[in-house]
Order: structure tokens, then sequence, then C-alpha cells
């Protein structure tokens, strides 16, 4: 990957840029050579820095994966910097790009959005993700398989719709190839200097033993959305703006929770606009300088002088 905290990208792969992007599509109305231009623009721009994941949280799963690492270091001990740590094992449901504090709302919006057509895919039954075998994308990436079966195919189109969710808020989401859900393990693009030293793929001989290894099951319950590039948690997992719970256990508290907080920030970040507008008008910045050299703004109980409000 490009950026050392990065685990989820980094491939190269040539990401979609949606059809649908209001937003930008307004700004190019009117010439049509100019449009093309500039989504080929941002297709080349497209850059994702956040993920929908799904989390592992199946001590068996984690445990299970911490056994292969081990038995793979064992066999080279050099592959250590490549392997994901147990605390950030996930699904990635979704890769999008959001360049701003509003983009990132935008997207807290979307998986608020996504949670009710998650459910009605679900038609109240859990969804269980079971874990079997092992599998490379080019040698490069080391995955935990997800079983076949009906789950997939759910699975699949949970992905698809959060997929639509975002790009109906203009935001830029997705990838050009097939959306394949897998549990990484290991990826050399972790460890840039394992190429130096020759380990240019992930030998199969290294996992062998696990090509028929059940890791256990994980039962959908949550979607976060997830930064790329901001320093992971204490626990090691990514640092998520949002997250949705599904299913009845947590009766949606944590959505609850979420919701409130989303409105704060957003009744907050309303004020400082709001102040900052105020402080910018020419009216308010000259009652300002008046009020200050008529002394009528103290400084620690003295008037305050021309020379303080050069300090300023
Ligand atoms: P993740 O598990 O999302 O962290 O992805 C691990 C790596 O696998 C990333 O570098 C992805 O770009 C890459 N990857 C994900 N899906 C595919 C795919 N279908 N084909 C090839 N590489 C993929």
């Amino acid at each position: 990957m490009p950026f050392a905290a990065v685990d989820i990208q980094d491939d190269g792969g040539v990401p979609d840029v949606p059809q649908g992007n209001p937003k930008r599509s307004k700004e190019n109305r009117g010439d049509r050579n100019d449009h093309v231009k500039k989504r080929k623009k941002a297709k080349k721009d497209y850059q994702p820095n956040y993920f929908l994941s799904i989390p592992i949280t199946n001590k068996k799963i984690t445990a299970g994966v911490k056994v292969l690492q081990n038995s793979i270091l064992r066999q080279d001990k050099r592959l250590a910097k490549a392997m994901v740590g147990d605390g950030s094992l996930h699904i990635t449901l979704l890769v999008m790009q959001l360049l701003s504090e509003d983009e990132v709302n935008t997207g807290t919006h979307a998986l608020l959005e996504l949670k009710p057509f998650v459910e009605e895919i679900l038609e109240g039954r859990r969804l269980t993700l079971p874990f079997h075998g092992i599998d490379t994308f080019q040698g490069q990436v080391g995955f935990v398989k997800l079983a076949d079966g009906d789950h997939v195919s759910a699975l699949l189109e949970i992905a698809e719709t959060a997929k639509r969710t975002f790009q109906e808020k203009g935001i830029l989401a997705g990838e050009s190839r097939t959306f394949r859900p897998h549990l990484t393990f290991m990826k050399l693009s972790k460890a840039p200097m394992l190429w130096k030293k020759g380990v240019r793929k992930i030998e199969p001989g290294l996992y062998e033993q696990f090509i028929d290894h059940r890791f256990g099951e994980e039962i959908l319950y949550q979607i976060d959305l997830c930064s790329m590039l901001k320093k992971k948690q204490s626990n090691g997992y990514y640092h998520c703006e949002s997250s949705i719970v599904l299913g009845k256990k947590s009766v949606g508290t944590q959505d609850l929770i979420n919701e409130a907080l989303h409105r704060e920030r957003m009744a907050l970040k309303s004020k400082v606009k709001q102040i900052k507008e105020l402080l910018l008008k020419p009216e308010t910045q000259a009652r300002i300088r008046k009020e200050l050299f008529e002394g009528r703004v103290f400084n620690n109980g003295n008037p305050i002088s021309s020379a303080d409000v050069i300090m300023v």
C-alpha cells in the first residue's frame, strides 16, 4: 500500500467513478467535452481513502488467523511486516473517496440511509458468513475465503446497495473490478522492503496446511465507515466515523447515539459557520476596530492599547 497505515488499498486496481454524481455533474453542465475531460480527471484522481468495513469479531476466526500467520512466520520470518493485525481483521464492503469534513458527513448520512435497505435484504434473518480455506490475489494478498452458499448473494446485494446509496449522494465510491468478499490476513504491499529481499509472491506452500481449514463464522451485526489513513484505534481497528448496528440484539442503541452525535456535530458546525461569516463582515470588523481603539475593550482591567491590537 502507498500509505504505511493503510491496510486496505494500494493494489493499483482501477476504481469505478460513479455515473450519477449530482454535485459534480451540475458544475460540468453545458460543455460536453469539458464534462468528459473532467470525468477522466476525476477517474485519474480517484484515490479511495475511506471504506465500509464489516469487523471480524469472532474469537475463533481471529485465533485461527493468528495460528495461520504464525505457521507462515515459522517458515519465513521476513514476512512479519506483511501480516494484518488481528484487531483490524475485516471484510471490505465498499471503498470510497471522502475529501472533506462535509463529504465525511455525507458518508455518515449515506450509511444511516443504508441501514433499512440492508434490513430489507436480510428480512429479519441473521447473515452468517462462514470462512473456509485460503486464496491469494495474484500472490500479493493472502486471504481467508468466504465459503460458497446463499450468504454470498446476500452479501453481494448489500455491497451493491451500499455502492448505489453512496453514489446517489454524490460520493465517488466503488471499483471497476467485481466485488470478491474476502478476509485479508497478509499482503506484501505492507512491507515494500520484501521486494528488495527477493520476496515477490506469497508461495502456496506457506499456507497449504490451511487450504481446507474451517476458520469459523461471523454474523453480520455491524457496518462501519472507516478511514484508511487516520491513526488506528488502540485496539488495532480502524478509525471509524460512524457505524450501523443490525439485527435485534442491540435494538439500534448505537444508531441512536450516532444519529444524536451527528445532529450535535452538524448544529455546532452551522453555529461556527455563522460566527465566521459574521466576523468576516466589514461592518463587524469596523465595529470591533472601533471598540478596540475607543478603549472599550480592556486588557486585564486596563484599556487595550494599539500595541495590544497589533499583537492580536
Ligand atoms: P482488503 O481486504 O480490503 O484490505 O483488501 C486487501 C487488498 O486486496 C487490497 O489491496 C485490495 O485492493 C485487494 N483486492 C480486493 N479485492 C480484490 C480483487 N477482487 N482482485 C484483486 N485484488 C483485490
